[in-house]
């Protein structure tokens, strides 16, 4: 396993200020109150998995908001969007054809090409799978690079799962997917109950295991507790910190988060990096 790594954010574009206005290419519904909004990259646009940009849309202001496509898709760049308040409440009036202005990309990343050879497992709740898509979607492409690899996925009721078409696809790949809920309806088969509860089903788990995990802070806080007692280590824990943002650069100080800024030293961070100012725990 290699040691702790110190998560360095890659270059944003070229002018981390500008806004590139790029079209709107596709909408899919998701789940109730989410869409993804595919849109087009602009001319040489790359990003690593767990990166955002910053979304504008004009009268309303920017947002936020992670890359959910392949990092090999350099045509279109996906964002699982959560209609929360005003930006993302213009997006979802927006159409394909509308354009919109788009900063990025931003942040740290999934550490995906430094554990090749250990164990992987993938632990998100509700629209936190988001962020974490892009990165299944290199394990997949790098599948034999790796030890074990799991997902294990939770939301609160069965319609609030993202991505559901592509679990299958991700089991064919030899991944394997573990998925509850918190509420069952009447057609749920599978497990109901947090997502913590899962990793118990992933004996495999320990020191050559990393766990990346991206969902409410609640849910991180008992997945790395639990991810602690199979065996992982505190530097092989990672996890995606949301915090408000503004100008995404570092300046502004609005994401600070103890000694750092979401918005440059995250949002992906090694959990020993950040324990200290998430929860206390002894390690
Ligand atoms: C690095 C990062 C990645 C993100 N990725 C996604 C994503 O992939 N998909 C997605 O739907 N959202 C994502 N978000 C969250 C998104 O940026 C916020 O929901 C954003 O505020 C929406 O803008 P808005 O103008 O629509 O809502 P606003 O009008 O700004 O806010 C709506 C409500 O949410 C609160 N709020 C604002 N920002 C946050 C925050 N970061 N955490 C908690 N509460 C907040 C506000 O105080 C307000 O109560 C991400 C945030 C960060 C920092």
């Amino acid at each position: 396993m290699p040691d702790l790594p110190t998560l360095s954010a890659a270059p944003a574009s070229v002018d981390p200020w500008q806004p590139a206005f790029v079209e709107i290419v596709a909408i899919h519904d998701e789940t109730p109150g989410v869409r993804t909004f595919d849109l087009a990259a602009p001319h040489g646009y790359t990003f690593e998995p767990g990166q955002f940009n910053m979304l504008y849309v004009p009268g309303y202001g920017e947002a936020a908001i992670s890359i959910s496509s392949h990092p090999k898709s350099p045509q279109v760049i996906s964002h699982t969007i959560r209609r929360a308040g005003n930006v993302t409440g213009a997006l979802f009036r927006c159409q394909p054809g509308d354009r919109i202005g788009l900063r990025g990309p931003f942040g740290s990343s999934w550490p995906v090409g430094r554990y090749r050879g250990a164990n992987v497992v993938i632990a998100a709740g509700g629209i936190g799978l988001a962020p974490l898509r892009p990165a299944i979607y290199q394990l997949a492409a790098h599948r034999e690079d790796y030890g074990r690899v799991a997902v294990v996925y939770g939301s609160r009721h069965p319609k609030d799962l993202l991505y559901r078409e592509t679990f299958d696809q991700w089991r064919r790949a030899d991944i394997e997917v573990l998925v509850t809920v918190d509420f069952a309806d009447d057609h749920w088969t599978g497990p109901i109950g947090v997502v913590p509860t899962l990793l118990e089903q992933l004996p495999w788990m320990g020191p050559h295991t990393t766990l990346w995990t991206c969902g409410p802070e609640i849910m991180m806080r008992f997945t790395a507790q639990q991810a602690l007692r199979q065996g992982i280590t505190p530097d092989h824990l990672y996890l995606s910190l949301e915090r408000n943002m503004n100008c995404a650069v570092g300046l502004c100080g609005h994401c600070q988060f103890g000694p750092s800024f979401v918005c440059k030293d995250g949002p992906v961070y090694a959990y020993r990096q950040i324990a200290p100012f998430l929860f206390v725990h002894d390690f």
